[in-house]
């Protein structure tokens, strides 16, 4: 190596062995042997192991988020909250029979909406329950693994962001269809107003 160069670690005299390849990005400082690991300078190969360790640490976090809910999901679903479902889709089923076969109308409609209230209160019942079940089970794991439930806020958050950015994206598309088919109505209308207009003509022109 040439005289002039120097471990880039602060006040290091050490020989400089090599020139650091860099992280994810270019780096190009010089290293010594105490101040290296492999072809990386020593900054460069603490934020390596540092932005390794933080992947795992989210894959693992990922994993036990994922099993508690499937906990959850099996933990919720209980045989009252099955069974009272499965009443209110039969309340549902009869009072569509009667209204439409024995043209019950009245007494049908209010099977029909009961069964549809009743099963909209299950499912409410349900998320409820679920919710709270992963809440408490992620805040005992969080005593022993800190930043668990910071990481799954983070996520849900992320994920509803998602949801609303696809909501968002498919108005837009839907919003996007109508001016088109609007325009192209419009140029329609456009076209078929010149046509009419080129046969007036023809036509004043033969009376003539
Ligand atoms: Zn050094
Ligand atoms: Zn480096």
């Amino acid at each position: 190596m040439a005289m002039n160069i120097a471990c880039a670690y602060p006040n290091c005299t050490n020989p400089v062995i090599g020139q650091c390849v860099g992280y994810k990005e270019q780096c190009g400082r010089y290293y010594c042997v105490q101040h290296s690991d492999g072809k990386l300078c020593i900054e460069c190969a603490t934020r390596k192991t540092g932005s390794e360790k933080a992947q795992i640490a989210r894959q693992e976090n990922t994993d036990i988020v994922r099993k508690v809910q499937a906990d959850a999901l099996r933990a919720t679903l209980d045989r009252r909250l099955l069974v009272a479902s499965s009443l209110f889709v039969l309340m549902f089923v009869a009072g569509f029979i009667l209204a439409e076969g024995f043209k019950m109308q009245a007494l049908g409609g209010v099977l029909l909406l009961g069964g549809v209230v009743g099963l909209m209160v299950c499912y409410i019942v349900w998320v409820i329950l679920r919710h709270n079940y992963v809440n408490r089970n992620l805040n005992d794991l969080e005593k022993t693994r800190t930043g668990l439930v910071d990481f799954f806020h983070n996520e849900e958050t992320e994920k509803q962001k998602q949801v609303a950015t696809g909501c968002l994206s498919i108005i837009g598309i839907a919003l996007l269809g109508v001016v088109a088919s609007a325009a192209t109505q419009s140029r329609e209308e456009q076209d078929e107003e010149r046509i009419r207009r080129a046969l007036d003509d023809e036509l004043k022109r033969h009376n003539l």
